[in-house]
């Protein structure tokens, strides 16, 4: 068991851009710029993404898009289709969902996930690997991947290798990635402060590392005592609850893997427990039950169910699930199983349906 969470930080590479050359491969292998009309070089607006061809010319996300229009007239400029990019994005998460339980979402192109399940790198790296298969065949676009033990150092690993790269960093090998990067390699510093830190002397994480506070309070405030943190190793965030919940969910890593259904079931049955305790604490009622089966080699599959009726009762929440199990088990030894429950609400759905008449 590793005492330290597994955290992966998944990012698609130049998002937009990639879905318009998947849509039209004709663009393949050309400069794209997706982003405001540059109307020949008088317009206004940024580039949103552009291809990696285009980045040859010096042209990055955010900058102006007439910049964008000197620094390579021919490139094929493309105003953003939002609602394409939002379906592709949604397919993304719910394969990110099914593949790994809660995720949390941070942009429409990235989202953070929890392994601490797989216990060990070795096979979250596996799982990284069988993720990004998962979005090529399915969705048709390569992401990069970055896997952590905390939240911060995961997003860190993900940039190192793009595009379509897979960056390990595991807790003994944090200080050695961490010291000879720049400090602006850590997000949240920009340029301001990037600059101010290398007037003084600081270049990179390892020179933050040896600062005493003092100095750098002056520069950041409050914000110092965390810097120090991450810049030492020693950051462990985990994924963050994001403002709505949609889901509550737990999973089971067997120590070896389960051919018996008494015992998957009894896993399954103590989860729910103490998810329905939850909902009870929160004072909420699921609607859709979900269960998540992975065997060995990470192919994981999910049925859920919903019903008419919201409910926390024990009792309902189990039936649905061994009814579940029934269906989808066809007595491949289990590795990993999951208990989500959804369509999380508020509400007292008894008297909601009294009001109702
Ligand atoms: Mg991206």
């Amino acid at each position: 068991m590793t005492e330290r969470k597994i955290i992966l930080h998944l990012d698609m590479d130049s998002f937009y851009a990639s879905v318009e050359i998947r849509d039209n491969p004709a663009l393949s292998g050309l400069p794209v710029v997706v982003g405001a009309d540059p109307m020949k070089g008088s317009g206004r607006g940024v580039v949103s993404t552009c291809s990696y061809e285009a980045r040859v010319y010096g042209i990055h996300s955010g900058m102006p898009i007439s910049q964008a229009y000197h620094l390579c007239p021919d490139a094929i400029f493309i105003r953003p289709d939002m609602e394409s990019y939002a379906r592709v994005s949604s397919t993304i998460m719910q394969i990110l969902t099914d593949m790994a339980g809660e995720i949390e979402q941070v942009s429409i192109d990235e989202a953070f996930l929890d392994l601490t399940a797989d216990q060990s790198y070795e096979q979250a790296a596996q799982h990284a690997s069988e993720i990004k298969r998962a979005i090529r065949d399915q969705v048709g676009l390569t992401c990069s991947i970055g896997i952590a033990p905390s939240r911060i150092y995961a997003k860190m690993a993900s940039e190192q290798q793009k595009p379509d790269g897979l960056t390990i960093i595991q807790p003994s090998e944090i200080l050695s990635f961490l010291s000879p990067l720049p400090v602006r390699s850590i997000p949240g510093i920009g340029k301001k402060s990037a600059q101010v830190l290398v007037n003084a002397g600081i270049r990179t994480i390892g020179d933050i590392s040896r600062c005493d506070i003092q100095a750098l309070q002056e520069i950041f405030g409050s914000h110092a005592v965390r810097l120090l943190q991450i810049s030492r190793g020693l950051d462990c965030e985990g994924l963050r609850e994001t403002g709505k919940r949609k889901s509550v969910s737990r999973e089971h890593t067997f120590l070896k893997d389960s051919v018996s259904p008494e015992e998957i079931l009894g896993f399954m049955h103590e989860m729910v427990l103490l998810l329905c305790r939850e909902l009870e604490e929160r004072d909420i009622y699921s609607r859709t039950i979900g269960i998540r089966i992975r065997y060995t080699g990470f192919i994981s599959r999910t049925r859920s169910v919903t019903l008419i009726k919201p409910t926390r009762e024990v009792r309902i929440i189990e039936q649905a699930i061994d009814g579940l199990f029934a269906e989808m088990w066809d007595q491949t030894p289990v590795r990993l199983i999951g208990v989500r429950l959804s369509g999380l609400v508020h509400s007292d759905p008894v008297q909601r349906s009294l009001s109702d008449f």
